[in-house]
């Protein structure tokens, strides 16, 4: 079955079922809808983002009370008077709200790693909770009641079964806008956030931009499905946007499945039964009235949560005889090319780079240059501080003395992805790859730099035809590196040597004029290899600089134009590849114990 039949098939049943059920169920229903489009936001922020908050319901309270108070008062000051007696005009409201705060939030506490963002969404919604119960004007902890009915249309949404069809097309809307934003350049990068910054900041992704935008388009989300609730409820007071409830949408995206954006509604619909269910039956079977379904429920989510890591989705998944998604790329004009330096120009220079690590010194007065249209080859024991060189001159980590320069910039304190943007490109010895995504979808990440839509336009797909051209030149670079054949698979499940294959294919999609790779061949086979040595000759002939880490001498000595060879930190020989193994202090250090 294709997943847009089965779409197709719950659309309709949304249609028919207010005819099919009680008062009583559109009512749940309305209450699932209404948490669905929170979870959805939870599941773009914290399933995909990776990034935890506890300050959902504070942002349903913004859109609520935003909304009610607008509605009701019966003299705005001057300034606010525009926004007043439409609930429209209370929803416009409500976003500038919540967007102003979700930025300031999120500009304050996203930057912070570790517990920060949790804790400071803590303080955030607790003090919001209490800000509602005390302002006066909001009606303290009574609330505020006589919130005016929706006009959609002139038709007025007074009674549930109205309200219904409202509050599922936002749902259904708030899973489309997320589902195609995550399925694009902009997705790729916020799907990179989890476990994958580094790797994205030096393919040149803004990290700190792509959390600012899943905290507030899942900030407003909340803010929406607020503005829907106080119509609805045509009331509102602070309880439902305390922490609890913060708590249990956390619980929503999670046990429906943190990175499934459908698993939200799934997440929402089995919590709110569920509570409804053990509030009707505990009672009866307990014969004893009392907060027993919290505890009850409590142990359930640790039972779920225990068994199904993944949540709820995967499992419901799996019964469905899915269809594979299309495993084909589409055709499209290639992405417009820069064209490289003249072959022989200086492209990378290090001078007197020193890297301290408290008390060890990784590495000591290095100098090392790379040419246009050469292949240098970085060569030393294990731990002689090759990769620390790596990192200091592609900015993932910061020189402690020395300079670099790069196209004749000077680059030292420059962040990576403002490195990569100069055209550099590189891979890691230790593979950073999204192991879920595909192959293909991980190259794709390489040429993040060679698109220009933003989120706006992914939200909508209104990025189609450059999309198209990314994944072409992604295809096309993983073809290159000879895995065209496992495009659709899993990055995680090639081989290790095939992983770091890959990772050259994501470097290329960048389209650099300087590729840095460490450790390029490590877990290749000797034919793969060959293929390898082949591809860096070709892309030197195409005018490329290359710094190649390596260990395996046969692979250097037969490729590489020079070679610098690194012990303890410190540059102990440079020259041509027959010069340098010739080298005493050479063989000494480093081949004598293997020759
Ligand atoms: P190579 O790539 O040549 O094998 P590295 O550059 O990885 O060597 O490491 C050089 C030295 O710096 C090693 O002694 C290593 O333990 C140390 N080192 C590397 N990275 C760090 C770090 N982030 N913190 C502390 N020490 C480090
Ligand atoms: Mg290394």
């Amino acid at each position: 079955m294709s997943p847009r039949l089965l779409i197709a098939g719950f659309v309709l049943l949304l249609l028919v079922a207010p005819h099919l059920v009680s008062e009583f169920h559109v009512t749940l229903l309305n209450y699932i809808g209404l948490y669905s489009i929170v979870a959805v936001g939870l599941v773009l922020l914290t399933g995909v983002g990776g990034l935890m908050s506890f300050g959902q319901a504070a942002f349903v309270g913004l859109g609520g009370y935003a909304t009610a108070y607008l509605t009701t008062a019966t003299s705005l000051p001057a300034w606010l008077a525009m926004f007043g007696g439409s609930p429209w005009m209370g929803l416009l409201a409500g976003i500038i709200l919540t967007a102003t705060v979700a930025l300031l939030l999120g500009l304050l506490t996203l930057r912070l790693s570790g517990h920060y963002l949790p804790l400071g969404t803590i303080a955030w919604s607790i003090s919001l909770y209490f800000l509602f119960g005390n302002l006066e004007f909001l009606g303290g902890h009574t609330g505020i009641a006589g919130i005016p009915a929706l006009d959609l249309f002139g038709l007025p949404l007074k009674d549930s079964r109205k309200f219904y069809y409202l509050i599922w097309v936002v749902v259904l809307l708030a899973v489309w806008l997320t589902i195609n934003l995550l399925d694009s350049r902009e997705g790729r990068a916020i799907r990179a956030l989890k476990g994958g910054a580094i790797m994205a900041e030096a393919m040149g992704v803004d990290t700190a931009r792509s959390k600012l935008v899943i905290f507030l388009i899942a900030a407003l989300f909340g803010c929406i499905s607020g503005w829907l609730y106080a119509h609805l409820q045509r009331f509102v007071n602070p309880t439902p946007f305390s922490l609890n409830m913060s708590i249990e949408y956390l619980f929503m995206a999670v046990l429906g499945g943190a990175a499934h954006v459908w698993g939200a509604v799934l997440g929402a619909g089995v919590i709110t039964v569920l509570k409804q269910w053990l509030q009707d039956w505990l009672p009866k079977l307990l014969g004893a009235s009392g907060n027993f379904e919290m505890i009850v429920f409590g142990l359930l989510m640790i039972f779920v949560l225990q068994r199904a890591r993944d949540g709820l989705w995967p499992i419901l998944a799996r019964w469905v005889p899915w269809q594979g998604a299309q495993r084909r790329v589409a055709e499209a004009a290639a992405l417009p090319r820069k064209s490289l330096p003249e072959a022989g120009t200086v492209l990378l220079e290090a001078r007197n780079v020193v890297k301290r690590f408290g008390g060890l010194v990784a590495n000591n007065n290095m100098n090392l240059s790379v040419r246009a249209g050469e292949i240098m080859a970085l060569i030393g024991p294990n731990g002689a501080g090759k990769s620390t060189m790596f990192n200091c001159v592609s900015g993932v980590d910061r020189a402690t003395d020395g300079e670099v320069l790069f196209c004749g910039r000077a680059v030292t304190r420059l962040d990576s992805r403002e490195i990569a943007r100069l055209g550099m490109s590189r891979t890691f010895q230790h593979v950073r790859l999204l192991p879920t995504m595909s192959v293909l979808e991980n190259a794709a990440i390489g040429a993040h730099m060679r698109g220009s839509k933003g989120v706006i336009q992914a939200l909508l797909h209104l990025e189609r035809t450059e999309e198209r051209q990314l994944l072409v030149e992604a295809a096309r670079q993983v073809e290159r590196v000879g895995l065209g054949g496992s495009m659709f698979e899993a990055a995680g499940s090639l081989a290790l040597g095939q992983q770091r294959t890959l990772e050259i294919a994501r470097a290329l999609c960048a389209d650099p004029c300087l590729l840095l790779l460490d450790e390029p061949a490590a877990g290749l086979r000797y034919m793969e290899k060959q293929a390898l040595a082949e591809l860096l000759r070709k892309l030197r002939g195409e005018g490329m600089g290359i710094l190649l880490v390596e260990h395996d001498m046969d692979f250097v000595m037969g490729l590489a134009d020079r070679v610098v060879v690194m012990e303890f930190g410190e540059k102990i020989a440079e020259g041509l590849p027959e010069e340098v193994q010739r080298n005493p202090a050479v063989i000494e250090a480093y081949l004598g114990g293997v020759e």
